[in-house]
């Protein structure tokens, strides 16, 4: 292996104090700062050095009665009635006001969830941003987008989301509501709450009339308290697949229209006609950075015999280039793990890896002394049947199985209960797109990976959820038609 000392840069990190983290924040219900009604307030840490930035409310019934009946009564007496074209407004000034704002939001994502910040500068932020345009857009158009049809909101949309991708994940959830007409309460991940704090203010700064989108924070009863609320109409859901089943349980029977975006464990293959070097990054880049925290990680690599030796001296060789570490340095490609319980949870797979047989490989890396780390993994060796080939790792952890044939390509990728993305590398096109039809997934990307725009729907089927966000579908699944 290549001697990393040659790829030692002079540390570039971004400055923290850029970003105004107020020691305290309430929820925003109904336009206006409001006090958690219990009093209760839990920490947000950093999780690159273990530090509090902050402290955020913590939702219980009464606040979430609250943000529900702001939301319902915003919907009623304002939203709903409003000329689509004036409530596009809105929505653009939104998204404004987060490209005005976007270095902030990029530190303050970087600091409350351990992400590089190249990732959340380059991808998070004007990600989000981009979604608030493109449905601003929609909002006075809904007519040509479904025509013929006679659309009409929903009412009040209860959203849950989690923590890898923050504020992208609540641009997702509040663009499309907004542009269709209906209102919101949001429930923020309980580890990253605090670009949605910021979101907040600028909703404040925007002028969008009270109560139109209220931000609700807490712990996972919060959330259960704003899916399971009679007055909310459109359950929109991103996190696990056992919450996602939980919550899916729990409204059956009710006439709340839902959408879950779950979990995933996507295969990326290389057939022996790929451009290697090219693969490699690809493969690289949708499992190790942002630390595998992305339910489109590419987890699983499936790679012809006849290239096999080439695809891992190739990958073993980038992975030892990799720089893990303050994921406020530019130069940083993986990051803090979100969390200490997820941080458990990949190191119990680690483990269950070794147990099963698995040949485990990790460059060696200097850790930071606190904080929460696991530096790239790759596992060859792996057997179909292995727990680290069929279960979500949510962390830097790639599972590298062999093919012969294509069809058994095929149909190693498919065994698995999630079906969200999937990548192929291949120099043929036609080949490239005769394999995408046969992947059960709901994105396959081709000769790259990691590729998202609001313009494109996104979602799985079997256990990875139900429903698409982006695009015309991301509209639809807000309306009555
Ligand atoms: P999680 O399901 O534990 O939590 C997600 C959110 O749900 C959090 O806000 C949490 O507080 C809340 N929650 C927890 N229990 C709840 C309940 N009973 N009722 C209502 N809300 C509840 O997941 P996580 O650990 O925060 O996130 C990681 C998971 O999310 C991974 O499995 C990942 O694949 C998935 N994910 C999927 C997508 C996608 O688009 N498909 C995107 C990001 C993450
Ligand atoms: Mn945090």
């Amino acid at each position: 292996m290549s001697d990393p000392n040659e790829w030692n840069y002079a540390p570039a990190p971004e400055a923290a104090k850029q970003a105004r983290i107020s020691d305290r924040y309430a929820h925003f219900i109904n336009g206006k700062w409001a006090d958690p009604k219990e009093g209760e307030y839990f920490q947000s840490t950093n999780p690159a050095t273990g530090e509090k930035l902050s402290e955020v409310a913590l939702g219980t019934k009464r606040d979430v009665n609250a943000a529900v009946k702001a939301a319902r009564n915003a919907y009623d007496n304002v939203w709903s009635g409003m000329s689509p074209r004036e409530r596009g407004k809105y929505i653009y000034r939104i998204a404004r006001l987060i490209q005005e704002r976007a270095r902030e939001f990029a530190i303050i994502e970087t600091l409350d969830g351990g992400k590089p910040i190249r990732e959340s500068r380059d991808i998070d932020v004007p990600l989000a941003a981009n979604h608030f345009f493109y449905y601003a857009g929609w909002a006075d158009k809904l007519d040509y987008a479904f025509p013929n049809r006679k659309v009409s909101s929903l009412g009040v949309a209860g959203q849950v989301i989690p923590w890898n991708f923050p504020l992208l994940m609540a641009a997702w959830k509040i663009a499309p509501a907004l542009a269709t007409g209906n209102t919101v309460v949001l429930k923020p991940a309980e580890t990253t709450s605090l670009t949605a704090m910021k979101l907040a203010e600028i909703i404040a700064d925007s002028g969008l009339p009270d109560g139109v989108v209220n931000i609700v924070t807490g712990m996972g009863e919060t959330g259960a308290l704003v899916v399971n609320h009679d007055d909310v109409n459109k359950v929109a859901f991103t996190g696990s697949t056992s919450v996602g089943k939980r919550i899916q349980k729990s409204i059956a029977g009710t006439d709340k229209k839902i959408t879950l975006e779950l979990g995933g464990k996507a295969a990326n293959i290389i057939l022996e006609d790929a451009a290697i070097d090219q693969a490699v990054e690809g493969i690289v880049n949708g499992i190790y950075f942002n630390q595998g925290h992305v339910c489109c990680a590419g987890s699983r690599l499936f790679v012809q015999e006849s290239v096999y030796d080439e695809v891992l001296w190739k990958l073993k060789r980038r992975m030892d280039t990799l720089i893990v570490g303050d994921p406020l340095d530019k130069n940083t490609d993986v990051g803090a793990i979100n969390s200490k319980e997820q941080l458990e949870t990949i190191q119990r797979y680690l483990k269950a890896g070794v147990d099963n047989g698995a040949e485990m490989y990790q460059p060696a890396c200097d850790l930071p002394a606190s904080g929460n780390w696991c530096p790239p993994t790759v596992f060859t060796n792996v057997a179909q049947s292995s727990i680290i080939a069929q279960e979500e790792i949510f962390g830097p952890v790639l599972a590298v199985q062999t093919f012969r044939t294509v069809p058994e390509a095929i149909e190693k990728a498919n065994n698995t209960p999630y079906g969200l993305s999937a990548g192929i590398w291949c120099d043929k096109g036609a080949r490239l797109f005769q394999i995408s039809n046969q992947l059960e997934a709901g994105v396959v990307w081709g000769n790259t990976y990691n590729q998202f725009d609001p313009t494109s729907p996104f979602g799985g089927y079997k256990e990875s959820g139900f429903g698409r966000e982006g695009g015309l579908h991301g509209l639809a699944a807000y309306l009555d038609m």
